[in-house]
């Protein structure tokens, strides 16, 4: 499906800054050509007298013959590498002028610059790892929490993948029982029977469905979730953002309408993430600043999954918070997760739970710091199980959600087809089933997402 990669490719592997060690990774069918170029082992020894996968001490030269650094040398023969290709690896000293000196020597001698994620690229296209194994490694780098590493190395190990080879086997083992009736409908086969393939097809669809489900936690560990905390304006929303960033990330006042913008914090709330913007309040405003915070916080609202409902309990429940409520059942009904935050519990009380019948409210002070309650809320909206425990597989991303999504909706029609329509339409829809699956871990898949998958990994791995 891809062409093998003609050039060798370098990059600094080790993050930009001063450090004890650094790497310096080098890639392709010339690396040892490249890199005797300009690494001069002290053992006198060619490249090719070298044992595969071994260090070695040399002098790091430049191009007019300077030692630049003395540096340990790993080398990787093909294919018993990370890449699947020949592989050098410079463990220099970690200067930022040095590493540099020393990747421009290695261009020097012929190799180019590695592009994002380029040298992984390389080996996927080898077939070390398949695509959401890939994925996974990115989900290790970005981890966050110990529940996104714990699903990340979950998913580097394999588990997924195998998972969805399962699937497709099965999804295939159908398909050909199909065409095998379909073709030699006379011949004496061992094949499944009608109530078999349904039988087979419903073990299917609930494979697709505990994976389509356990998106909802993958997602709030791995991704984010992007949450909206909305209300009039004085509840308390800066105050609680500051409370979940814990830190003084908004600027909290007493006048009414002075948080004008809005403002993005990342914060973490058990092992969920949350992508949060605190926003202006929700009020009909004449002031033409704040008016343009106020629409940008109902854009906010669209643009979120949970929305944390502020309302000031110490203060009349009144129109401003009738609208607010409408508001927020407008996006519970298109789907969203609402948890209406009653605050100031600490004052007296002028309403109570009974004006949110169907809600999930909690009540709190959030000048008082009530944050475990409230982020042990959130999580549970969210987290299902014991994810460090549990073993399950979890898809992690919107990509594998929506190949998974697509499989089940395949199989689910080619169940009501084997009985409305015959066999071959079920064939068909069993195929399309097939063909999301393989997707999902890179089988098929078109290069274009390939590229946009590994863009988002950083130079040198
Ligand atoms: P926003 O306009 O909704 O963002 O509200 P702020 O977070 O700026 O808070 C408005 C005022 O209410 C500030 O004076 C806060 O200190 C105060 N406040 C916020 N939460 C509480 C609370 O739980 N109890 C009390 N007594 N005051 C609070």
């Amino acid at each position: 499906m891809y062409t093998m990669f003609s050039d060798t490719i370098a990059a600094i592997s080790t993050p930009h800054g001063k450090g004890g060690v650094a790497v310096i990774r080098i890639s392709g069918d010339d690396a040892f050509k490249i890199a005797e170029k300009f690494i001069f082992p002290k053992s006198k020894k060619s490249f090719s007298e070298i044992k595969e996968n071994s260090v070695f001490l040399a002098d790091v030269k430049n191009a007019e013959g300077k030692t630049l650094d003395e540096s340990l040398i790993t080398i990787f023969r093909a294919p018993r590498s990370y890449t699947g290709e020949n592989v050098v690896e410079i463990s220099c000293h970690g200067g930022i002028l040095l590493t540099q000196n020393i990747l421009s020597a290695a261009f020097s001698a012929g190799a180019v610059q590695a592009g994002p994620g380029e040298f992984t690229r390389r080996a996927f296209s080898a077939g070390k790892l398949s695509l959401t194994e890939a994925e996974s490694v990115i989900g290790m780098i970005d981890a966050k929490t110990n529940a996104a590493l714990t699903l990340a190395q979950r998913g580097v190990s394999g588990s997924l993948t195998k998972k969805t080879e399962k699937i497709y086997g099965d999804i295939t083992a159908v398909i050909g029982n199909i065409y095998a009736i379909i073709d030699f409908p006379d011949e004496d086969l061992e094949r499944m029977t009608h109530d078999g393939m349904v039988e087979a097809m419903d073990g299917i669809i609930a494979e697709l469905s505990a994976l389509k489900d356990s998106y909802r936690t993958g997602h709030a560990v791995c991704e984010g979730i992007p949450t909206v905390i909305c209300g009039k304006p004085n509840t308390g929303k800066s105050t609680i953002l500051n409370l979940l960033a814990q830190n003084e990330r908004a600027i909290v006042t007493d006048i009414a309408g002075t948080t004008r913008d809005v403002i993005s914090e990342t914060v973490v709330c058990g092992s969920a993430l949350l992508r949060l913007s605190d926003t202006a309040g929700i009020r009909e405003s004449a002031d033409i600043v704040e008016q343009i915070g106020v629409d940008r916080s109902k854009k906010e609202i669209e643009n979120s999954e949970l929305i944390l409902a502020v309302f000031d309990t110490s203060r009349p429940f009144d129109d401003e918070d009738e609208e607010v409520l409408a508001l927020v059942e407008k996006a519970e009904a298109e789907g969203k997760t609402v948890l209406v935050v009653l605050n100031k519990s600490d004052k007296e009380k002028h309403f109570g739970e009974e004006k949110f019948a169907g809600y999930d409210v909690i009540s709190l002070s959030a000048k008082s710091g009530d944050r475990a309650a409230l982020s042990d809320k959130i999580e549970g909206k969210f987290i299902s199980g014991d994810i460090e425990n549990s073993g399950e597989e979890i898809l992690t991303n919107a990509r594998q959600y929506s190949s998974v999504c697509e499989c089940l909706a395949s199989v689910v029609s080619a169940k009501y087809a084997l009985d409305l329509y015959g066999d071959d339409i079920a064939g068909t829809e069993l195929e399309r089933a097939a063909t999301a699956i393989s997707e999902l871990d890179g089988r098929e898949v078109s290069v274009d997402v390939v590229d946009h998958i590994f863009h988002k990994f950083c130079v040198g791995k």
